[in-house]
């Protein structure tokens, strides 16, 4: 039996359900989830273990046209990602119509052409069978003309695990033979620093306007083991640009913050595996997303 390994980044617009699916094949929570756009903000790896393959997923925070500096620091982040994979998995979901953000991913990925290319039509268990058969055709008429074609176009539910098994075998078959890259029991090389990081901002997006999600940022003072104690003490920063987003991360009595706190450190003690003593400040931090010199900081 031959051994394929290598990595896959999921590309598509945002919302499109790339961290669902990531965290669906992995089956554990290493990418954060949510309803609002543009919530991920590092290449985070997930790593899928097969008897005959090893399937590295490389997390990208989306292609887009930037605006700020944060939003040109995330496009060459996509960039040297996109370059080093095996495989680009385009992602469109089933439920809503191909439009222009999606022509204009799948244009970029002709500057990528020693990548095999695989397009993945999600969220099936929201409509019918007729509409996702609709879909495969509207995608793969995308490349129809052109000089390079999918070479695997799969439906998948990462709502349902549908066809889960069937796009991991398919991308795992399009990898170069290879040893594993990776120890068995690794599920991500994230550090537990970056999860938890991830975790608050993932906490702190819940139920937030649409202008929040850019300006905020985690960041962790420390993670110290308590002696003579299953505890471990927790000391990090929320970052926004603005006192009145301040306010809203805080809320009224500093109610939000609370909920925050413990949505957070129920995440952060599955973990580790400890009980944990979470200190959260909120700061502001003027104009982040146009500092290069705070960006730095704060880690992008
Ligand atoms: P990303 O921005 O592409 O990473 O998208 P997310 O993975 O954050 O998902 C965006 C939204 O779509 C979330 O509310 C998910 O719960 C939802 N979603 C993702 N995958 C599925 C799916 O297979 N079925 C359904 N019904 N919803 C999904
Ligand atoms: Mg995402």
């Amino acid at each position: 039996m031959t051994f394929h390994a290598g990595f896959v980044s999921f590309v598509g617009r945002p919302n499109v359900g790339k961290s669902t699916l990531t965290n669906a094949l992995v089956g554990e929570k290493v990418a954060i989830t949510s309803a609002k756009p543009q919530t991920t903000r590092r290449a985070i790896r997930g790593i899928v273990h097969r008897p005959d393959g090893q399937l590295i997923i490389v997390d990208t925070p989306g292609i887009h046209r930037p605006r700020t500096l944060l939003g040109q620091r995330l496009n060459d982040l996509v960039e040297s990602t996109l370059a080093d994979v095996d495989v680009i998995a385009f992602c469109l979901p089933a439920d809503e119509k191909i439009g222009p953000g999606d022509r204009f991913i799948v244009e970029q990925l002709e500057q990528y052409p020693r990548a095999r290319k695989v397009a993945i039509v999600t969220k099936t268990d929201k409509v019918a069978r007729q509409r996702v058969a609709e879909q495969l055709i509207a995608v793969s008429e995308l490349r129809a003309d052109k000089d390079w074609q999918w070479d695997e176009i799969v439906p998948v539910s990462a709502l349902t695990s549908e066809q889960l098994d069937i796009l991991a075998d398919a991308l795992i078959a399009l990898l170069p033979e290879s040893p594993p890259l990776y120890p068995e029991e690794a599920v991500t090389d994230e550090t537990d620093e970056d999860r938890i990081a991830e975790l608050i901002r993932e906490a702190a997006l819940e139920g937030v306007e649409d202008e929040l999600p850019h300006s905020l940022a985690v960041t962790i003072d420390e993670i110290t083991p308590r002696q003579d104690s299953t505890l471990t003490d927790v000391y990090a920063n929320i970052w926004v640009e603005r006192d009145s987003q301040k306010g809203i991360i805080i809320g009224k009595g500093g109610k939000r913050l609370q909920e925050i706190g413990a949505q957070s450190r129920a995440g952060i003690e599955a973990l580790l595996g400890t009980r944990v003593y979470l200190s959260l400040r909120v700061k502001v931090a003027k104009e982040w997303q146009r500092d290069a010199k705070l960006l730095g900081r704060l880690g992008f």
